[in-house]
């Protein structure tokens, strides 16, 4: 396994990702998960196809890549005999490595997996009556340090890359045995998904695992685009949804660039509590943050903004919590949902969850006031795969003492 060097941590407040290299395949072969098909096409020219067959050719894997899900290109049975062996020697067809996948009693399902460098995270898989949701992760650990969540906890962080983040919704795809089968059956209309909500099929996506999407910008829009590729995974936009703990300057260009429907982690009405539970408050607060969402392009009555609100005993539950979670939306003329999330407990945790009576009351001042607010089912809590219980036991391992370790093997002579 390669070493990477530790990512700098900026503080709390202020934490600006530092972009890490990715460290390249010990056997020198390109992992082409991930990339587009003008990228396809370069890197073919660069090992020496001319520029018409490599667009053709990229055209070709492209399709067997993201439509089809091959993992080998011995399977891509359009392309040249000759040429299958040609590209498997200079390129390969990446997954993350899972290293275990656990079953909750209530059908959700965690995979604990790893990048090609080492570091480990998570994806989590709820399947539902109407729908079966991937809740897919951005970075490994997250800088932001939301003090209710336990990946925030963590503080060995990377980026993931956008392979390693469409790889999740590929490898589910795999587990889940819904590849399609026939050729190039795609609907036309981006807006219609060709997999529909069936119950069994992934049919939606949410990126609420670890990490900060809005930090890790240009590979979740990358990764985003080849999801929602009607020549590619062909999901719909509107089956997807990033959720964001408030990064302010990022957000219109989530809504331009990438165009997903937008979730908010308010969690509270007030300075003084938010900026104790989403520390980035300090740095962004509710009243610009909801100007952002006001301002955010595409939201409207159909597509509502989803803020997300964690029920924290005696912390944000009060009945004047709800009035005035409902002013302040109400404020901002927000077309808004709000999804009231129980607290998921995890080991150490300075908070509870509110009691179901709390929760109940405070969902219907909030209904009604005329905003939809239903209460969110803890999914696998028994695996420790709900709402921010996400953080690989690799990760126990205290900043400090990495740090110590990194300089130690620095100093190390040869
Ligand atoms: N970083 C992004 C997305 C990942 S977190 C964000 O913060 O929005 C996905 C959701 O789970 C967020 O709303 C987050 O606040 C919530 N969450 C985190 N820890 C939780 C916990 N212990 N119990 C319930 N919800 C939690
Ligand atoms: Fe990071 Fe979101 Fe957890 Fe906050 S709630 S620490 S932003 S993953």
């Amino acid at each position: 396994m390669t070493q990477t060097a530790l990512m700098p941590i900026p503080g709390p407040i202020d934490p600006v990702p530092v972009a890490r290299a990715i460290t390249p395949r010990a056997d020198g072969r390109v992992d082409l998960i991930g990339l587009t098909k003008p990228q396809i096409a370069a890197l073919f020219a660069q090992a020496g196809l001319d520029a018409k067959q490599a667009k053709l050719r990229a055209k070709q894997v492209f399709h067997w890549l993201y439509h089809r899900g091959v993992a080998e290109f011995a399977a891509m049975t359009d392309i040249a005999k000759a040429m299958r062996p040609w590209l498997a020697e200079r390129f390969v067809i990446g997954r993350p490595e899972t290293i275990e996948a656990q079953l909750s009693s209530d059908g959700t399902r965690k995979w604990l997996l790893r990048t090609a460098d080492g570091h480990d995270f998570e994806m989590v898989f709820i399947p539902d009556a109407d729908r079966g949701t991937l809740c897919v992760s951005s970075q490994v650990g997250c800088t932001l340090n939301c003090t209710f969540c336990h990946t925030g906890t963590m503080r060995l962080v990377r980026n993931l890359t956008p392979g390693e983040i469409v790889g999740q919704v590929m490898l589910a795809r795999d587990a889940l045995g819904e590849w399609p089968k026939g050729a190039m059956d795609v609907a036309d209309d981006p807006d219609v998904a060709e997999y529909t909500a069936d119950g069994r099929l992934l049919t939606n996506i949410v990126m609420m695992g670890m990490g900060e999407p809005l930090y890790n910008f240009d590979n979740v829009r990358d990764a985003l685009k080849l999801v929602m590729d009607c020549e590619g995974l062909g999901l719909s936009r509107r089956r997807i949804t990033l959720s964001t703990s408030g990064v302010v300057p990022m957000m219109a260009r989530a809504g331009e660039e990438i165009g997903v429907n937008l979730a908010v982690s308010l969690h509270a009405t007030n300075k003084a509590v938010r900026d104790e539970l989403v520390p980035l408050n300090k740095k962004y607060g509710i009243d610009e943050l909801l100007a952002a969402c006001a301002a955010y392009p595409g939201a409207s009555n159909s597509r509502r903004i989803t803020f997300e609100y964690v029920m924290l005993a005696d912390k944000n539950d009060s009945d004047e919590d709800a009035h005035e979670l409902v002013r302040l939306l109400k404020r901002h003329k927000l077309p808004a949902k709000v999804n009231l999330i129980p607290f998921n407990p995890w080991p150490g945790a300075a908070y509870e969850c509110s009691s179901p009576e709390r929760i109940r009351r405070f969902s219907a001042i909030v209904f009604d006031a005329g905003i939809s607010a239903p209460v969110r089912t803890p999914r696998g809590r028994d695996i420790d795969a709900a709402c921010g219980q996400l953080k690989t036991s690799a990760e126990k391992k205290s900043r400090a003492e990495l740090d110590r370790l990194a300089a130690e093997q620095q100093a190390a002579p040869g």
